[in-house]
Parts: structure tokens; sequence; C-alpha cells
């Protein structure tokens, strides 16, 4: 495609961590194929006015706020503590929250030592909390009515306690081994996160705005995809009502006569939800039978 930098759309993606292969692999997904630049920075799209830069998640959010990308894929975690940043300097629209992705899936929550006693939030009352993400623990006491000194620290917050830095901390989870390694137990939640895309707030200049909405919607198309299967099942016309229900997240299945049987129908249905072995057996409990389930490649309303 060729190259009018000023009418290419620069989407941000985190370099090195666990959302860039799921974020390269979205846009992969979307058609896009890319060659990397030399200096592993950024990747330029070869089929598509569409150029991917490669950075810290950090950095993500300042620089859709500042145009100089006009997506960018980045955690919830990351978007919500420099959201109350910038709403603290004044700025209450610093980008627009397009939509939440299928990956990067973690929380944000306190964790105490083992041995301490902790029975809730009103606990952390004035204690010293480790973390990185200092507007969201402090916008989190405020409103709990808590007074609590919040320590600052760019990563490795699990070894603060052992440190003596603090009481308790304040930190990503997944699946609690860290936490575990670190004599650490999980306390309480105070945010879900899940990777999601944003999009600069300026207003979209229009050469590059239909292949924004193009992308966007392709975006939608990939993750309704992945969680879409199409069933076809045979029926009792007597228990159509009862096998329509059953498909999980289906809209309007379409019927069809078999062949030399008038009691029996053809249903075919794009589920958008996964179809478990449990509704298989269900289904079959209420008179289905010759059931496949195949993957749905692609999809675009
Ligand atoms: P960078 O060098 O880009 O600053 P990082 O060390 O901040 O990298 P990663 O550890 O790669 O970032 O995590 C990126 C994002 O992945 C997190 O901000 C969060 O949204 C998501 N994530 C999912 N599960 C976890 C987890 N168990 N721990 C930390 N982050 C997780
Ligand atoms: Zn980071």
């Amino acid at each position: 495609m060729t190259p009018e930098p000023a009418n290419r759309i620069k989407i941000a993606v985190q370099k090195s961590g666990r959302l860039t292969d799921h974020s390269l692999d979205l846009l992969s997904r979307c058609g896009l194929k890319y060659t990397k630049g030399r200096d592993q920075l950024i990747c330029f799209g070869e089929n598509l006015p569409i150029d991917v830069l490669l950075v810290r998640d950090d950095d993500i959010p300042a620089l859709v706020r500042e145009d100089v990308c006009d997506l960018g894929i980045v955690g919830a975690n990351v978007l919500e503590e420099r959201r109350l940043q910038y709403l603290d300097e004044g700025d209450e629209a610093p980008f627009v929250l397009v939509r939440e992705l299928d990956f990067g899936h973690c929380r944000l929550s306190f964790a105490v030592p083992e041995d301490m006693q902790f029975s809730g939030a009103a606990d952390l009352e004035g204690l010293r909390i480790a973390t990185s993400y200092p507007h969201i623990v402090r916008d989190y006491l405020r409103r709990e009515g808590l007074t609590a000194s919040v320590v600052e620290f760019s990563g490795a917050v699990e070894i603060a306690p052992r440190l003596g830095r603090a009481d308790v901390i304040c930190d990503l989870v997944s699946s609690g081994n860290t936490l575990r390694a670190n004599h650490l137990r999980e306390a309480g939640t105070i945010l879900s996160s899940v990777s999601s895309l944003i999009q600069t707030p300026k207003a979209v200049p229009a050469e590059k705005a239909e292949w924004m909405e193009r992308i966007k919607k392709r975006i939608d198309g990939v993750i309704q995809v992945s969680e879409s299967k199409y069933i076809m099942l045979h029926a009792p016309r007597s228990a159509l009502a009862e096998i329509t229900r059953l498909l999980p997240g289906s809209e309007a299945p379409t019927v069809m006569p078999l062949e030399g049987r008038d009691d029996k129908v053809a249903i075919h249905a794009v589920c958008r939800e996964n179809v478990f072995w449990e509704t298989l057996e269900e289904l079959k409990l209420a008179g289905a039978s010759s059931m496949l389930v195949l993957p749905v490649e692609k999809m675009l309303y």
C-alpha cells in the first residue's frame, strides 16, 4: 500500500511482554501483514495503511493521548492509573475506550504477609502500602474513607514487606504463584483488568477515519469469531422450541426439512458462546442427534 505517512494509522502495542504476542496476533487476524523496521520499534503494514509502534506498555496511554498514535492496546490497569493521573492534572478525557479485548486478564489486589491478621479493607488504616499503582490505590483509600501511606515501587513490589519498606502490597495477580513464593496472601481485589483498545481523543482526519472504522469492525469480528461456533444437528419437529432454547447465544437458527422425513428437521445455528460437552448432552436428551460443532473462521455484520 502506498505509504502516505500522514494518512497511515499508527497503533501502539507493547514491545515485549505479556500483551505483545496476543496484540500482534489480533492484528494479523485482522488481515495485517507487516515487516519489522531495522530498529525493531516499528512494524510497517505491507497490505493495509497501518503501522504498529512497539513501546513499553506504560507509554501507550500518553502516545494515544498526545495523538502520536491513533490507537493503542494496553491493560485496563495501566489505563486506569493514567486516567486518574491525568484527571488530577485536569484532563478529563485523555483517550477514548473503544472496547475490551479477550486477553491479558488479571486483577489488582492487596496482599498481606501470610501470618498477618487481616479481615478486610478497614485493616489497611494506618499501614504502608507498596504499589506501582499509586493513583488507583489512593483513589480506593479515598473512596473507602481510609488513611494509609502509599509507597511507590516501579517493580518487584512483592519484596517490599520483606525489605521492611511496607506492611502490605497492592499488585497485579493472575495465578497467585508469585505471591505464594514471597509468603504473601491475597486479601482483596480492587480492580479486574483485561487488555483494552483505546483511541485518540482528537478528531480523526477524514482520510484516516474510514480505515479506523474498518479496523475496529475487523477487531470486533475477530473477537466474536473466537467465541463463536457453528452447530448443525437433527431434531424432532416436536422438540424444536426446546432445542432452540438450549442453543447458547444463538438468535435465529435456520430450520430445514430432511428429505423423506416429516417428523425431523435439520437445524443450523451460529452460537455466540462456546458449545460445551454439557450443552451437547442436554441437546441429546432433548432429542437432538447427528450433532456437529464447527469453528467459525470469519464474521462480519
Ligand atoms: P513493560 O516493559 O512494557 O513496561 P511490564 O513489565 O509493565 O512491561 P508485563 O509484565 O508484560 O508488563 O504485563 C503487561 C500487562 O499484562 C499488565 O499491565 C497487565 O495488564 C497484564 N497482565 C496479565 N496478567 C498479569 C500478571 N499476572 N502480572 C502482571 N501483569 C499481567
Ligand atoms: Zn509496564
